[in-house]
């Protein structure tokens, strides 16, 4: 499978907001085999560097390390990039509490490290000349 586009839009905001959303740096729009888009891809300035962080459903999970309050699905905290945890159904669902796990997942993403790896670089790749046209 080839990435055939990537488009990326920038954030503008300085980020003094205080919720952890200035770490989110861009959107990414992503092209395969010029058939199938994923949009919604966040690049993220984590605490090692960028990282490219799939789109995922709604429901938030709180990071055990700094509280900060992540979309759920994420590998990553948005704010300390800590490692996060699999998601786990919250406190007080009843009988549907499994289809809640399942929102919980990331909706579209790589299953293979390979295509993984070529992901993520394409997209900062995109990212850094998005950037560089200033
Ligand atoms: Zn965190």
């Amino acid at each position: 499978m080839e990435i055939t586009e990537v488009r990326v839009a920038l954030r503008q905001s300085a980020g003094r907001s205080g919720t952890g959303e200035h770490r989110l740096r861009a959107y990414a729009t992503v092209t395969f085999d010029r058939c199938f888009v994923v949009r919604n891809i966040k690049i993220i300035d984590g605490t090692h560097g960028l990282f490219v962080a799939m789109p995922s459903r709604k429901p938030k999970v709180v990071c055990g390390q700094c509280g900060f309050k992540n979309d759920a699905g994420g590998r990553f905290c948005t704010q300390c990039s800590t490692a996060q945890p699999p998601v786990t159904r919250p406190e007080g669902q009843g009988p549907e509490s499994r289809d809640a796990a399942e929102a919980h997942r990331d909706i579209a993403h790589p299953i293979t490290a390979d295509f993984r790896h070529y992901l993520q670089r394409q997209i900062l790749e995109a990212y850094e000349a998005e950037r560089a046209k200033g």
